[in-house]
């Protein structure tokens, strides 16, 4: 039995340890040299990210021998779009007499197994034009538009909303070492690939916007069995503190709350499903419980165009086949407010504060006026202990990123 389980173990770490990404990370303490760069497991992309380290760190001794404790630092960002495009960008950063900076993005398509320049993604250049120097006037008003009248779009990502590119050093006159970055939504452009709408509507993620690491500690806050008409109030009292929310509204509900939903979307926060009805889920047949998901699936997409992905069971109670029925995602919590039962702020902030570390969900409840009371406290105490809140959707995305990293 103990060989059986053996092999078993060791074909499992064989096998996922093919596939697996892993990041590299190479550091010289005495040259004050540190590297991190993704290895994805495709050659040809592998290839030319780890020569082009090589060149850089080599480059680097080379130019700087002299210098008193230059200090080289590359780091790296990995975004997946559609399974398919990867885009990988190295951030390399000199510290010497001066601190410099420098940017490469490789943008690699698995399907067609070749790298994406710009004219393979962006049929009408002019228009790319036209909208980057529009975006470069607004966000930088120092802009030096002579540079422009020759850009060259080599450094670019491109995730399921954005084309992001990234320009200079030398385009801003005051601080020339800087690189900055433009996001040109997609919706602005004539794309030549092919861009997933249907995940498109249903990506909350917005971790980049939010100005979130990946290191960063996070909570995320959820409120059940609404919407009502404290959760406006809620909405509030997020958006003056900065933070966002993960509503798992009742279906039946929302027809009296239209405004509400937008707001929801509009300023940051997600909306996941608690089903339309708020039965007792164990006690229903296959197409009872389909029902209840989809009806309030539907009824979301009308109103605010998105789809939720989360699924909060009702009474917190599920079994693998009922799981097994849908596609959303089961949220549960580690946190309970209890905030229905004990109703005072004290024992409110009591029921969170201590229970909260870092990726926990906090369950509370925006059907009554309860957890509204003790908003403003729990949001000043986790901000005090360095919190950052996500949605449920963006706190799972950045747990599975610190996975692979
Ligand atoms: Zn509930």
């Amino acid at each position: 039995m103990k060989k059986i389980i053996l092999i078993c173990l060791c074909l499992l770490l064989t096998t996922t340890g093919c596939n697996k990404k892993e990041i590299k990370t190479e550091i010289n303490e005495d040259k004050h040299i540190a590297i991190n760069y993704p290895v994805t497991g495709i050659n040809v992309l592998d290839d030319a990210i780890s020569t082009y380290v090589n060149k850089t760190c080599n480059n680097f001794k080379k130019e700087y021998k002299s210098y008193n404790k230059p200090e080289l630092n590359i780091s790296y960002t990995y975004k997946e779009l559609n399974n398919n495009i990867i885009n990988v960008s190295l951030n390399t950063e000199i510290n010497a007499d001066k601190k410099i900076n420098k940017i490469k993005t490789f943008t690699y398509d698995k399907k067609t197994k070749k790298f994406l320049s710009m004219e393979d993604i962006v049929q009408d250049l002019d228009m790319l034009d036209y909208n980057l120097k529009k975006e470069l006037l607004e966000k930088y008003k120092e802009a030096d538009m002579d540079f422009l009248s020759n850009i060259s779009y080599d450094y670019f990502t491109i995730d399921d909303k954005n084309l992001t590119i990234y320009l200079g050093p030398n385009i801003l006159k005051d601080t020339n070492e800087q690189i900055i970055f433009l996001d040109i939504p997609l919706d602005s452009l004539k794309l030549l690939i092919d861009i997933d709408k249907a995940n498109n509507q249903d990506n909350y993620i917005n971790i980049k916007k939010k100005n979130i690491n990946y290191d960063d500690k996070i909570v995320a806050l959820t409120f059940d069995d609404g919407p009502s008409k404290y959760t406006n109030k809620i909405l509030d009292i997020l958006k003056n503190n900065d933070a966002c929310a993960t509503f798992f509204v009742i279906g039946n509900k929302v027809n009296f709350y239209n405004e509400t939903l937008n707001r929801m979307i509009k300023e940051g926060s997600e909306i996941g499903n608690h089903s339309y009805n708020h039965k007792w889920l164990n006690r229903l047949s296959e197409t009872e419980f389909k029902e209840e998901i989809n009806k309030t699936q539907e009824i979301v997409k009308n109103i605010t165009g998105f789809t939720p992905k989360l699924f909060r069971p009702t009474y917190g109670g599920y079994s693998d086949k009922l799981k097994s029925y849908t596609d959303l995602t089961f949220v549960l919590w580690d946190v309970d407010s209890s905030d229905w039962k004990v109703k005072t702020e004290n024992k409110i902030l009591k029921n969170i504060i201590p229970n909260t570390k870092d990726g926990s969900i906090i369950l509370m409840h925006d059907n009554h006026e309860y957890s509204l009371k003790a908003l403003e406290a729990v949001i000043k105490e986790l901000k005090e202990k360095d919190y950052k809140f996500v949605t449920v959707s963006e706190l799972l995305e950045i747990k599975k990123i610190r996975e692979n990293e």
